[in-house]
């Protein structure tokens, strides 16, 4: 039995911490932009702003999977509420708790996930 509240709990930390890493990474990106624009130089040849090129695409891909977590945060919650959590949403039996409380937000076992 998955005890909702301390789930609930556990998602909501996992929400602000996330969004609080959005945040950080959307300004990140916002002066490597910049960075990049007030950089006048021949970009081929210009070790810099190959640097900035690689810094900018890391900052994006890891914006995207907080984007990404943040959504299956919310449909965890979702799944709180509607009693369906805690069961994999693929294959219908129940996620072990030990792997809950590392991932609140998963929403299948560990057999489906991969
Ligand atoms: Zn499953």
């Amino acid at each position: 039995m998955v005890d909702s509240d301390r789930m609930r709990e556990l998602l909501h930390a996992e929400d602000s911490e996330t969004r609080r890493l959005i945040a950080a990474l959307s300004s990140d990106i916002k002066d490597l932009s910049a960075a990049r624009e007030g950089d006048n130089s021949d970009d081929e040849h210009d070790p810099e702003g190959a640097t900035l090129a690689f810094e900018r695409s890391q900052a994006d891909t890891l914006l995207r999977q907080s984007e990404e977590r943040l959504s299956a945060i919310a449909q965890a919650l979702q799944r709180l509420d509607d009693g369906s959590f805690g069961i994999c949403t693929n294959c219908g039996k129940p996620i072990p708790e030990v792997r809950l409380e590392i991932r609140p937000y998963a929403p299948t076992c560990v057999a489906c996930a991969s």
